[in-house]
């Protein structure tokens, strides 16, 4: 059986694949990113080829349909709600599951036909704050190093990550890198023992969100020791004296760690050059994680280790194509190729590339706005793709209300039976992957292929098309005539050539010009691919930052004042080793069911005996919206006051497990992610009623 080269569909870490239509699966051995490595969902990924619970045809109002009825039901109310209520009454609600092929005609279609911005995407509750916090201090979203810097490192310290069961490949290549350099040291930051402290050196068990006083302490403490590269401040960095200023105002006893633990974590990282901060979603996934991710950046400003090999700070990305819809502008607030709504030279560029009768202005609606806009009846027109809202949202519970409250819902998705598709008036069945083919990048800015390598199962399409049929029947043709994801990466690399004028970061023009073949032979590669062919391995390492004088922004962040609150605990919440998101797939090989089997909570000892729970027994999770009930894990892994609950439960496999009907809809008021590890709950024996 021949095997083709693909990508794997889960994290971020972007491994290749060699996958047989019989459900062989392998890792890629030339692969960049796993050399052949696969964890335990890559390597299950043929047990969930399946095509038990499929949506394998368009249904209407829950009856089977045709494609031409479906789509043209589509495109008429979509077009009827545009022309009664504006462009801005139409709302798509996108995933980082979709390829770059899909999201870039989504974009296209919101941004540059219907003339609104409102196209925000589930990657916003994954890395929307490192996005903004890149945007602050380097002009654009740029991931400046790659992933041998983990291996080159001296120093690597996690913040907020749980690397081990969350980018698991990442976590193998940097254990190998230790045992093969004993001096290398891992720092952990976080307020709970993963997986991932197995390898610290250090765990600092910090407060939650205190990682602003943390790091604004060490940036006080690099200038007083006389770290600072003076000379890469002096030519490439901006705002040094007010971040400075700011760091030193702040009081490090809110980490809740001890002076010895603050002192050798600030020897460690001032007497070691080579240190890279590797950061997830404990740092974005809270309600001042844009300052959390700038307080991480200004210490890799101040010292210039950032671009060079073995340093530099580094947001390790949730879904496999996050990156990918960045660069297509998959967010509400960003244009293509990293290109700004709000500058009218750029909006000009893609509007003339695009031919297009318009381009949105201004910002559209994130996420958590975006359904409180369904809620509020401003909403018109929803299409939810290859996601689940109504269980990964914040709020989960109104959510579902604000997406009934909207008169007229798309979804298209693999499943016929998902929490959101029950709400649909319209279900549209796309391909899965295996069945389509394009491309996604990681987290280290590689672009790679996925390829087909099964049928279009019953009237399975693939999302490009889709979106593209219904565009056409909305009149805008030409537009969208692509008949293939190459024809599609084509325009991409195309309107990349047209933008390159403006200098940004993110630049694939030397891929204009693939045809079909070209596109079918692509090989792994990392953006930018200029049209010269050069690229960069590295961003910054001699400033050449993309603000408008070149220079980096150090930006003054105070932390936050740590609350002590007896009654409610901090609510953490997060993913297991072994599946992925709302288990749709992960779910259906019995081998990563095996591993944790229901939903759960890590409550501190000292808890459980103050509110009489036994470990094992029902507990009830409250928040001000909701709540859930699963069963009690007593570990000292998570500190008093705090628990621990994983997000993956649906209606499908354990209702009352669904943890984010009680986390509440707040969000960093920069970059609008939610705070999904910072909820206020209250905890209690479960009593049924
Ligand atoms: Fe897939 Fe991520 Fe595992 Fe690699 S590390 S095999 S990309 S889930």
């Amino acid at each position: 059986m021949s095997m083709t080269c693909t990508t794997c569909p889960y994290c971020g870490v972007g491994c290749g694949v060699l996958a047989s239509a019989d459900g062989t699966i392998k890792g890629d051995p030339d692969h960049p990113s796993n050399f052949g490595r696969l964890c335990s969902k890559g390597s299950a990924l043929g047990e969930t080829i399946t095509l038990e619970g499929r949506l394998l045809a368009p249904m209407v109002n829950k009856q089977r349909a045709s494609w031409e009825e479906a789509t043209a039901l589509v495109a008429e109310k979509f077009s009827a709600a545009i022309k009664e209520h504006g462009p801005d009454s139409v709302a798509f609600y996108v995933s980082g599951q979709l390829l770059t092929e899909d999201y870039y005609v989504a974009n296209k279609l919101m941004k540059g036909f219907i003339g609104s911005a409102n196209i925000d995407t589930n990657s916003r509750l994954c890395m929307a704050s490192s996005v903004a916090g890149h945007k602050r201090a380097f002009g654009t979203d740029t991931v400046p190093g790659t992933y041998e810097d983990f291996e080159e490192a001296d120093l690597v310290v996690l913040v907020g990550s749980n690397l081990a069961w969350c980018h698991p490949i990442l976590f193998q290549r940097l254990v190998a890198a230790k045992q093969a350099r004993p001096d290398m040291r891992v720092v952990n930051i976080d307020p709970r023992v993963t997986a991932t402290s197995d390898l610290a050196d250090l765990h600092l068990a910090i407060n939650a969100d205190s990682d602003t006083a943390l790091f604004n302490h060490l940036l006080a403490e690099i200038a007083s020791r006389g770290a600072v590269d003076d000379d890469y401040v002096a030519k490439n960095v901006n705002g040094f004296a007010d971040a400075l200023a700011a760091a030193q105002d702040s009081d490090v006893s809110s980490t809740g760690l001890s002076a010895a633990e603050i002192e050798d974590f600030t020897k460690l990282w001032i007497n070691t050059e080579r240190v890279v901060t590797i950061y997830s979603q404990g740092v974005n996934q809270s309600a001042v994680g844009t300052d959390k991710v700038n307080a991480i950046l200004n210490c890799h400003l101040a010292t210039g280790r950032i671009g060079r090999a073995g340093m530099g700070p580094f947001s390790v990305t949730g879904q496999p194509n996050a990156m990918g819809g960045r660069e297509v502008g998959g967010l509400a607030n960003m244009l293509a190729n990293h290109l700004d709504l709000e500058n009218p030279d750029h909006r000009d560029t893609v509007q003339t590339a695009w031919n297009a009768p318009v381009i949105a202005d201004h910002a559209g609606l994130k996420a958590v706005d975006l359904f409180q806009a369904c809620a509020d009846g401003k909403i018109k027109a929803l299409w939810v793709m290859s996601t689940n809202p109504a269980v990964s949202m914040p709020d989960a519970a109104n959510v579902a209300q604000a997406i009934e409250n909207v008169p007229f819902t798309v979804v298209s998705d693999i499943l016929k039976d998902t929490d959101t598709g029950a709400l649909a008036d319209v279900l549209l069945p796309a391909a899965g992957w295996g069945e389509k083919s394009g491309t996604v990048t990681n987290s280290e800015r590689r672009i790679s292929r996925q390829r087909a390598f099964l049928p279009l199962p019953g009237e399975t399409r693939p999302d490009w098309q889709i979106i593209c049929d219904v565009a056409q029947k909305m009149g805008f043709g030409e537009a969208f005539e692509f008949t293939s994801p190459a024809e599609v990466f084509a325009e991409y690399a195309a309107l990349s050539e047209a933008t390159a004028k403006f200098g940004k970061d993110f630049d694939i023009s030397g891929l204009a010009g693939l045809d079909e073949a070209d596109y079918d032979a692509l090989k792994p590669t990392q953006w930018p691919i200029r049209a010269n062919g050069s690229t960069t391995e590295r961003f910054f390492a001699d400033g050449g930052f993309f603000h408008a004088d070149s220079k980096a922004k150090m930006l003054p962040v105070k932390p936050p004042k740590h609350a002590e609150n007896g009654e409610t605990f901090r609510l953490n919440t997060g993913r297991i080793r072994d599946q992925w998101h709302t288990m749709t797939r992960t779910a259906r090989a019995p081998r990563l069911n095996q591993h944790l089997a229901e939903p759960f909570a890590e409550i501190n000892p000292t808890d459980a005996l103050r509110l009489g729970i036994k470990d094992a027994t029902l507990l009830r999770i409250s928040g001000e919206h909701g709540s859930a009930v699963v069963r009690a894990m007593i570990t000292s892994k998570v500190q008093a006051g705090t628990i621990f609950v994983p997000m993956h439960w649906t209606a499908q496999f354990a209702a009352s497990g669904r943890v984010n009907h009680a986390v509440a809809p707040v969000t960093d008021p920069v970059s609008g992610q939610p705070a999904l590890k910072g909820a206020d709950v209250t905890v209690a024996p479960f009593e049924a009623a």
